[in-house]
């Protein structure tokens, strides 16, 4: 079996430095990869997007941030709309939309259900990060958002089908949105700290007259339902 690029992402080590988002700009505004991207637009578009979440409320609040690519599905529903060949799926897993056969066809952005193509309006085409292939195509090992990211949110790797599903299942990893079932090659880690609900609090108690924290409570938490 061949080996596939795959990326992970681990939320947790993200601190929303930017340097991912900054480096895929240096990488492609002004610059033509020829096959494989023309120049991004110096505005409006994230191929490398951080999002964000808060939760808590003062004085005990966290904040999350995690960066959003294309994930270069495997079963891609941009692909499904595509006319003449204007998105391949290459032996490596990458995705890649052509900047020539790509004119004009808007609907490719709206079929993304992740929200990771951007509308070229002067060239008239959709836009996506390509995974850097035009510099792993050159002998790069990692992708630039890899190489600028201090914090190593992200681990990119080419290796087998089945030993992704092992790392997948061993390190407890998800995918974004998977009941669309479009099976991103983008997989992520701690990703319940942008989904989940973040409880916290303090146990007090009267400790004559005083007020002190309670060592040792036990809290038990219950939702209910309407
Ligand atoms: S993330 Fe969007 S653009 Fe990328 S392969 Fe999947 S459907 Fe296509
Ligand atoms: S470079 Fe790393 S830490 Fe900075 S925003 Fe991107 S993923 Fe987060």
């Amino acid at each position: 079996m061949s080996k596939k690029w795959n990326l992970i992402v681990d939320v947790e080590r993200c601190d929303n430095c930017r340097n991912c988002f900054l480096a895929t700009k240096d990488e492609h505004i002004g610059n033509d990869f020829p096959g494989y991207a023309a120049p991004q637009p110096e505005k409006e578009h994230s191929w490398v997007d951080i999002k964000q979440t808060e939760r808590g409320h003062y004085p005990i609040v966290e904040a999350n941030f995690m960066p959003v690519m294309c994930n270069h599905c495997d079963d891609a529903p941009c692909m499904k709309v595509a006319k003449d060949g204007a998105i391949t799926k290459r032996d490596d897993g990458i995705v890649i939309i052509d900047p020539e056969k790509s004119k004009g066809q808007k609907e490719i952005v709206d079929a993304c259900p992740y929200g990771a193509v951007y509308w070229n309006e002067e060239k008239q085409i959709p836009q996506a990060w390509i995974f850097d292939a035009h510099l792993l195509d050159t002998g790069w090992t990692k992708p630039r958002v890899e190489q600028s990211c201090p914090t190593d949110v992200f681990r990119s790797l080419k290796i087998d089908d089945s030993e992704m599903q092992r790392i997948k299942e061993g390190e407890g990893l998800v995918v974004l949105q998977p009941e669309l079932e479009s099976k991103p090659r983008v997989y992520y880690k701690n990703l319940h700290l942008m989904t989940t609900c973040f409880v916290s609090g303090s146990v007090i108690g009267d400790v004559d007259g005083i007020e002190e924290c309670t060592e040792a409570a036990v809290v038990v938490l219950k939702a209910e339902w309407q």
